[in-house]
C-alpha cells in the first residue's frame, strides 16, 4: 500500500536520525516506504559494491539505473555484467534522449573536451531526470568523503518534483568500502589494481598517483569534480550554457 507523503519536518527529522543508522537500515526503510516507486543508481565501480550488495540482499528486484554514456571503459561494461550475474540485481540502462543524436553526431567529439558540463547533462543528467519521473525516491551511493560538494549532503534530500533522494552511504569512508568488499569477498573493478580508484567515462578518467585523492583522476586538470547528478544541475530543465566551437 502506498504510504502518505512525508512532510518537510518529518524528512529533516528522519535524516538527522539516520546519521546514526546503518546503510542497510536506511535502505530497508526506503524500500518499505516507497517501493515500487523507488529506484537506485550506480556507476558500477569498486566503490559501488556495498550499495549493490545491500540491494541484492534487501530487494534484488529494485531497479538500478546505469547511465550508458557510450564512453565507458570496456572493463566497466564487463564488470556491470559480472555484478548483475553475481548479485542477481535488476539493472536498467539509461541513454541520452534520441533528439540529441544529430547534435552529438556533429559536436560529440568536441563536446567532451570543450564543454564537459553540457556533455554530462546530455549523457547523464537528463537521462536520469527522465528515469526518475514518476518515482517517489531515488537511492544514490554518494559519500561525504568523495568531494567538497558532497560534504554538505544530507541522508535525505528533497529533489526536483518532490523526489526524495536517499543517500544511505553518506557517512562511510573509502576504508569502510574497502573493508565491506573484503569482508564479503566481493570482486573489484578490473581497473582498480591499475590505479583507477574512481571510474567514470574513459575520456574523463585517468589512474591516480600514490597519495592522490581517489577522485583526482576524474576530469583531471579541468576544474570539474561532479557530473551534475548530485549538484544544482540536476534541478534544472535546460542544458547549461554552451561553450563549444566545433572543429571543421
Ligand atoms: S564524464 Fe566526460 S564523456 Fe562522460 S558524459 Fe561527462 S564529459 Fe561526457
Amino acid at each position: 500500500m502506498t504510504k502518505p507523503p512525508l512532510t518537510v519536518a518529518e524528512i529533516e527529522k528522519l535524516s538527522d536520525d539516520f546519521e546514526a543508522a546503518t546503510p542497510a537500515e536506511i535502505i530497508n526503510w526506503a524500500v518499505g516506504q516507497f517501493s515500487p516507486h523507488l529506484a537506485a543508481s550506480s556507476s558500477f565501480q569498486t566503490q559501488s559494491l556495498p550499495l549493490l550488495h545491500l540491494i541484492s540482499t534487501i530487494d534484488p528486484g529494485l531497479p538500478v539505473f546505469f547511465l550508458d554514456t557510450g564512453f565507458h571503459f570496456w572493463e566497466t561494461l564487463i564488470y556491470r555484467e559480472q555484478l548483475q550475474r553475481y548479485f542477481r540485481i535488476t539493472i536498467q540502462d539509461l541513454y541520452p534522449d534520441p533528439s540529441w543524436q544529430p547534435f552529438l553526431r556533429r559536436y560529440g567529439p568536441d563536446l567532451v573536451e570543450q564543454d564537459p558540463d553540457l556533455c554530462c547533462f546530455i549523457r547523464k543528467v537528463q537521462p536520469m531526470q527522465k528515469a526518475v519521473k514518476g518515482l517517489r525516491a531515488w537511492i544514490s551511493g554518494i559519500r561525504r568523503d568523495q568531494t567538497e560538494n558532497r560534504k554538505h549532503a544530507k541522508i535525505l534530500e528533497v529533489e526536483r518534483g518532490g523526489l526524495l533522494k536517499v543517500n544511505p552511504l553518506l557517512n562511510w569512508t573509502r576504508e569502510d568500502v574497502r573493508n565491506y568488499a573484503s569482508q564479503h569477498n566481493l570482486p573489484a573493478h578490473p581497473l582498480y589494481e591499475k590505479g583507477y580508484r574512481s571510474i567514470g567515462c574513459k575520456p574523463c578518467t585517468v589512474a591516480i598517483n600514490l597519495g592522490e585523492d581517489d577522485r583526482a583522476g576524474r576530469w583531471k586538470g579541468r576544474g570539474k569534480t561532479e557530473c551534475g547528478l548530485h549538484t544544482e544541475m540536476f534541478r534544472q530543465d535546460a542544458p547549461p550554457p554552451v561553450h563549444i566551437a566545433a572543429s571543421n
